[in-house]
């Protein structure tokens, strides 16, 4: 990718073609990945360490990219992301294939701005259609299931969609948090109903296990007396003074204990150091303290549990306690280390939270990925969205009724919307393609099926051939394919408009 282009070669090659250029290859990068038979892709970074995902928004997130054109194509991949939470393959894929399917009629005489009109009509027909093409009675077991088919975390797919539809039917997928601890069977992830699960221990082995009724003081701030080493200058005449400072030092510190006791506090949550003074005292009190929670950690803990971060000890009032029924460090024995249930939140504060293990490290994140993605779309389709049945179906419905609508429309317009109806073939093509059958055939005989009136019909992906008959099998939220369609159009558009790439003046050139 990385050569692609360099300013040099724009010389020769114009914008468009460079960029074309560009999207094709990032779409021919993806596509490999997509459908239940969709490959793997093995990243490596730079320390060696390595990813293996087929995840179409992950292999763009973690692949090194240089041209400025690529940020498009990322951004895409994000937008549907972020709005869809699945799809990101395809919407790359159809990227990819109208910018292709524009090259060929950029050859052809037909003006880009012939094109922009045509993919716009090309849009806005398909998305028409699409709506007519919902499905009633599906279960979301369904739903959970495409979205999970072809991850390695398939293979515990039932286990797994009981977690997703608790989480999604529960919560908005923003808000529920993920762990990743890996060091055991994909079937031993599990979720937790009415809490939060954080990558923590106690500071101390002796502090206490299990905590109920839990008031909790968060700090942003440490709670530790510097000691010598770290830069502090006392000036002692005797051994005696330095006792005494010693001593004074430890008392002050066990005042903070005492202060935190007296005030009814049992965890302590510090975003940065505690003194070892103090996290003994805390064991000897029957009180837990944890350590270093980086910022949206704590304030995670500050949202689940009612709380308030300080930033001293002073600061810290009885109001600005959080909350909750019980706290406790959960493990199984093949763990390199436990995690922390925050459990039982009030009513008003509901979390749901997810615990992904796997036999590695890299088994552990594509159980994550994957699940992120299921509980994503199962909420979309609980919430808000309709469902379509997916293995092509869609894209092969609205490709032939885009091309009807090309047929209608008069000039140059009418290639670029008829190219349209052929970009959405991507997905069907390719999903023939990615289980081994013969592409071509595959959608000829998909089209075939849904002229004769089956909307339904989608690919059957075992021997390239054609399922009907609506056994939702293969279903997916409407608004997947929506949100995928006009991203992918508009990441289109704005590529193919870019007609000189121009290196911009470092802002720091002359000062500005
Ligand atoms: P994306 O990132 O686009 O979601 P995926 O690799 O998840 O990419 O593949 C999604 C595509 O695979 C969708 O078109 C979906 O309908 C299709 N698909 C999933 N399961 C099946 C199946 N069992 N048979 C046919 N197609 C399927
Ligand atoms: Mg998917």
């Amino acid at each position: 990718m990385a050569n692609a282009i360099d300013g040099t070669q724009s010389q020769t090659r114009t914008a468009e073609e460079v960029n074309i250029d560009i999207v094709k290859q990032m779409a021919n990068l993806v596509a490999s990945s997509l459908g239940p038979r969709g490959r793997d892709k093995m990243l490596v970074d730079n320390t060696g360490g390595a990813t293996f995902t087929n995840d179409g928004a992950t292999i763009l997130r973690e692949t090194k990219f240089e041209h400025p054109t690529t940020k498009i194509i990322v951004g895409l991949a994000k937008t549907i992301e972020s709005e869809a939470y699945d799809g990101t393959t395809s919407g790359i894929l159809l990227a990819g294939e109208l910018c292709r399917q524009a090259e060929m009629l950029m050859k052809e005489g037909v003006h880009v701005a012939q094109i922009e009109d045509g993919f716009e009509i090309g849009r806005k027909a398909a998305l028409e259609h699409l709506i007519t093409l919902g499905l009633k009675d599906f279960t979301l077991e369904q739903i959970a299931g495409t979205a999970m088919t072809g991850k390695q975390a398939g293979m515990s797919k039932e286990h797994l969609t009981k977690m997703c539809i608790n989480a999604a039917t529960k919560t908005k997928p923003s808000e529920v948090n993920m762990v990743i601890r890996p060091g055991s069977s994909i079937t031993d992830s599990y979720d937790l109903e009415d809490g939060i699960i954080i990558d923590k221990q106690k500071m101390n082995h002796g502090m206490v296990e299990h905590i109920v009724d839990a008031h909790i003081a968060l700090f942003d701030c440490d709670l530790i007396i510097p000691k010598f080493t770290e830069g502090v200058n006392v000036n002692f005449q005797t051994g005696a003074d330095a006792d005494a400072y010693s001593q004074k030092r430890k008392a002050d510190i066990l005042s903070i204990g005492a202060h935190l006791k007296d005030m009814g506090v049992s965890v302590v949550v510090g975003g940065r150091d505690i003194d070892p003074v103090l996290s003994e005292y805390f064991a000897r009190n029957d009180m837990m303290a944890i350590r270093r929670c980086n910022a949206s950690l704590l304030e995670l803990i500050a949202e689940a549990t009612g709380g308030m971060i300080v930033s001293s000890i002073g600061d810290l009032a009885k109001e600005d306690l959080g909350h909750c029924g019980e706290i406790y460090e959960h493990s199984l024995p093949s763990w390199d280390k436990p995690v922390l249930h925050i459990a039982k939140l009030h009513e008003n504060q509901q979390r749901h939270s997810v615990l992904c293990t796997g036999p590695s490290q890299e088994a552990a994140d594509e159980v994550a990925r994957a699940l992120d993605d299921a509980i994503g779309v199962t909420w979309l389709a609980h919430t808000s969205s309709d469902v379509v049945t997916g293995g092509g179906a869609p894209q092969v419905s609205m490709a032939l009724y885009v091309q009807q609508v090309a047929n209608t429309i008069e000039g140059l317009e009418q290639l670029a919307v008829e190219a349209y109806s052929k970009a959405l073939e991507i997905i069907p093509l390719t999903l023939a393609k990615n289980c081994g059958h013969n592409p071509r055939l595959s959608v000829i005989n998909l089209k075939a099926s849904h002229g004769q009136g089956n909307t339904d019909a989608f690919l059957n992906v075992a021997n390239g051939g054609v399922i009907t008959g609506n056994p939702y099998e293969v279903i997916e939220p409407m608004g997947v394919i929506e949100v995928g369609l006009k991203a992918a159009t508009t990441a289109a558009i704005q590529i193919l408009r870019i007609d000189n790439i121009i290196q911009a003046r470092d802002p720091n050139q002359f000062g500005a």
